[in-house]
């Protein structure tokens, strides 16, 4: 069993291609089979090399590790040319030299009379040497394949016209180069977006030219953004690395995508090992999937609470290094990003939480500072009381925290509020005693100092 995975590098890798790579893994992985990756540039005008980095860059962030490639369709020439020769000596395709003038004036004519736009066959028996080549579709019969999405699924050969298989350049198209790689890499499970779908018949019936078995086909949704239209750029981040850059999770993200089309009960969290374990195509929906920015928070939300704190470590570190943020003096990274994991619905926010224990701020957050250091009391009774203090403790540093209210009289949030945004600026900060113990003492007191300052 083998799947593939075959984008077109002509832009980053889009929300939708991750949720095709995915499917088409996790049916692999789930059958000991192989997963192969397909650079598909045959197309050198619109192909970049920053989109097969991107590609490449977003599969290895996602963890879709691939058993072959990535093999590039550009590498695979002589072969398409070797086949286009054979098919023509085979007279199973031809030269075609029809005008774009004498095709835009078909395609007007039978658009005026309500008929499909099709290429008429002009040129097939005409033994033409040059232009186009066209493969002889077969003009009768159908053309019947079961999808494993879809069903059952007939098309008319009459539907079908003559396909263009090599421009007048001889580069090859896209639904030859498809059936010989897929042909050629042994692939056994054809995986796509269903935007594919109108081109499978044409595609079987090369294979049939061609004597070639025929893999097994899975057609996947569409995924819908909020209002019902195709996934786009209109509807928010579409770019895998995007949501890399956006704090989330990879494992958030792919829990995410599995989801997109495919059910197991009313179950949401799958860890990676059981997503290959209960995969099944047979189990992907019929009807298009609606991408819900919200679900996806809630699930990197969830996969931040229950990481280890070396695991959120490991992703931190880019976003860490891109916001030159360096944890290397200061508080144990581990037990801050610890007291952060209820706190962060992203790694980003995250990140902005940390920033006190290892940054000092310009300002305090004016608006707060103006409300909570109006009395400067409890603020010096604090700074008094925890130079004194030798076992610098949460535990001890909320007993002094406690003692300062009973001196002054006042509630808890008198003192803790002044406390929290003496030590973060922003007033962003978790449980005080222990942001004030990751501080560390020194910290904290000149913290305060500077608050008392402000205050005066
Ligand atoms: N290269 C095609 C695309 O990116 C995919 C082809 C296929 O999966 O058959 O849309």
């Amino acid at each position: 069993m083998k799947s593939r995975f075959a984008p077109s590098p002509t832009g980053y890798l889009h929300i939708g291609g991750a949720r095709t790579a995915l499917f088409a893994w996790a049916w692999a992985k789930k059958q000991q089979g192989d997963f192969v990756l397909r650079i598909e540039d045959t197309d050198t005008e619109r192909s970049t090399q920053a989109s097969v980095d991107a590609i490449l860059d977003g599969m290895n962030w996602l963890g879709l590790d691939y058993d072959e490639g990535p093999f590039y369709q550009t590498q695979h020439f002589e072969r398409y040319k070797a086949v286009i020769g054979q098919l023509l000596a085979e007279d199973k395709a031809y030269y075609c030299e029809c005008s774009k003038e004498r095709l835009s004036e078909l395609r007007e004519t039978l658009m005026q009379k309500g008929e499909k736009a099709m290429y008429d066959g002009c040129c097939r028996d005409k033994k033409c040497s040059s232009g186009v080549v066209r493969f002889k579709n077969p003009a009768n019969g159908v053309v019947v394949f079961n999808d494993a999405v879809k069903g059952k699924i007939s098309i008319a050969n009459k539907e079908l016209d003559d396909l263009i298989i090599a421009r007048s350049d001889a580069t090859p198209t896209y639904n030859l180069t498809v059936v010989i790689d897929d042909h050629d890499m042994k692939i056994s499970h054809v995986i796509r977006g269903d935007d594919h779908i109108n081109n499978t018949p044409r595609q079987i019936n090369l294979y049939q030219a061609l004597g070639w078995d025929l893999p097994e086909f899975a057609h996947l949704p569409m995924i819908l953004g909020s209002d019902g239209a195709r996934l786009s750029k209109r509807h928010g981040a579409v770019s895998v690395m995007a949501y890399r850059d956006a704090g989330f999770l990879p494992e958030a993200l792919l829990n995410y995508l599995v989801r997109l089309g495919w059910s197991h009960g009313d179950q949401e969290i799958f860890s990676l090992d059981e997503i290959i374990a209960l995969f099944d195509l047979k189990d992907i929906n019929k009807a298009p999937a609606s991408f819900n920015e919200e679900k996806l928070l809630w699930l990197n939300q969830d996969y931040i609470k229950n990481a280890t704190s070396e695991h959120l470590i490991q992703h931190l570190n880019w976003h860490l290094h891109n916001q030159k943020v360096d944890t290397n003096n200061g508080a144990d990274l581990s037990l801050v990003v610890e007291s952060l994991q209820d706190r962060s619905k992203t790694l980003v926010e995250m990140v902005e939480g940390l920033k006190m224990f290892y940054q000092e701020f310009d300002e305090f957050d004016e608006k707060l500072a103006d409300k909570q250091f109006k009395d400067k009391a409890p603020l010096e009774a604090l700074l008094e009381a925890l130079s004194q203090l030798e076992a610098w403790q949460a535990d001890e540093i909320k007993a002094v925290i406690k003692q300062v209210c009973d001196k002054l009289g006042i509630g808890f949030g008198k003192v803790g509020q002044p406390f929290r945004l003496a030590l973060s600026g922003n007033g962003n900060a978790g449980s005080i005693d222990l942001v004030a113990e990751l501080i560390g003492k020194s910290t904290t007191l000149k913290r305060l100092d500077k608050a008392i300052k402000y205050a005066c």
